[in-house]
C-alpha cells in the first residue's frame, strides 16, 4: 500500500519548525508592539504556518487571504502569477505582514507588492517559513525567514505537490525520482532576523549577509 511518506526525506523536523515558528512570532511581537498589523496570507502554501504563528503572537492582529498560482502543474515554474485578492478588509493605510510558506524565484512576492502597492498599504513587512535564495529570479523583500534551504522540492506544513503532502507536520524533500531533479546533500540554515525594531518601508533594502554584503540573487 503507498503511504503518505513514500516519495518523502525529512528535511526539517516537526520541533524545528514549531521552535522557529515561536521564535518568528515572538520578534514579530515585539516588533509590532501597540500596532495592528493584518496578516494577508497566500493560499494554500501558507495557511499552516500562518495557524501556527499567529497562536504564538502576544499582539493582537487580523488575517485576510489571497490566493496565488504559479506552480500550476506540480513543479513546473512560471513567472506568470496570478493573484486574486477578494479581501474584504480595507487595506489603504494598513500596516500588512504577508505571510507565505516558501519564496523561490520571487515573482509570486513581487506580483503580491505590486497588488499591496496599489492598494496603499502603510508599509508591509514578508515572513516566510521557507527561503530558497539560489532559485530567486527577481529582487524580493523578505523580513522574517524561517529557515533558507537549497533548490529541492519541498513539501509538507501547508506546501503540496499535486495537492497532496500538506498534511506532514514536517518539511520533506521530494524524491528525485518523483521531483525529476537531483537531490542536493541536506543543507538547512537558520538565518539570522534580517530587520531589527526599526519601523518598516515599503521598498526595503535587499538583504545582507552577516558581514553586511548585499546578498546578489540570479
Ligand atoms: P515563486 O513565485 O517565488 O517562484 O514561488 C512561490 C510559490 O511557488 C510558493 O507560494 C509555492 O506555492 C510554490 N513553490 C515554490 N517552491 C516550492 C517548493 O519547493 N515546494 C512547493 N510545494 N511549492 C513551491
Ligand atoms: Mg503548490
Amino acid at each position: 500500500m503507498e503511504t503518505l511518506f513514500d516519495n518523502c526525506r525529512v528535511l526539517i523536523s516537526s520541533d524545528e519548525i514549531q521552535d522557529r515558528v515561536r521564535e518568528l512570532a515572538q520578534r514579530i511581537s515585539v516588533d509590532y508592539s501597540d500596532r495592528n498589523p493584518l496578516f494577508i496570507t497566500l493560499l494554500k502554501g501558507g495557511f499552516i504556518f500562518l495557524a501556527d504563528l499567529v497562536r504564538n503572537l502576544s499582539i493582537p492582529c487580523e488575517i485576510e487571504f489571497v490566493t496565488a498560482s504559479s506552480y500550476r502543474d506540480g513543479m513546473q515554474r512560471s513567472a506568470d502569477v496570478e493573484i486574486s485578492a477578494h479581501l474584504k478588509s480595507d487595506l489603504e493605510g494598513r500596516e500588512v505582514i504577508v505571510v507565505e510558506g516558501i519564496i523561490d524565484t520571487g515573482h509570486t512576492l513581487v506580483n503580491l507588492m505590486h497588488t499591496l502597492s496599489e492598494q496603499r498599504v502603510k508599509n508591509y513587512r514578508v515572513c516566510t517559513l521557507l527561503d530558497k535564495p539560489s532559485a530567486r529570479e527577481v529582487e524580493a523583500p523578505v523580513h522574517y525567514v524561517g529557515f533558507e534551504i537549497p533548490d529541492v522540492f519541498a513539501v509538507g506544513y501547508g506546501l503540496d505537490f499535486m495537492e497532496r503532502y500538506r498534511n506532514l507536520s514536517y518539511i520533506a524533500e521530494l524524491s528525485p525520482t518523483t521531483a525529476g531533479v537531483s537531490a542536493p546533500e541536506r543543507n538547512v540554515k537558520r538565518p539570522d532576523f534580517s530587520v531589527s525594531s526599526g519601523a518598516p518601508v515599503i521598498l526595503d533594502q535587499p538583504r545582507r549577509d552577516q558581514q553586511g554584503n548585499e546578498r546578489k540573487h540570479r
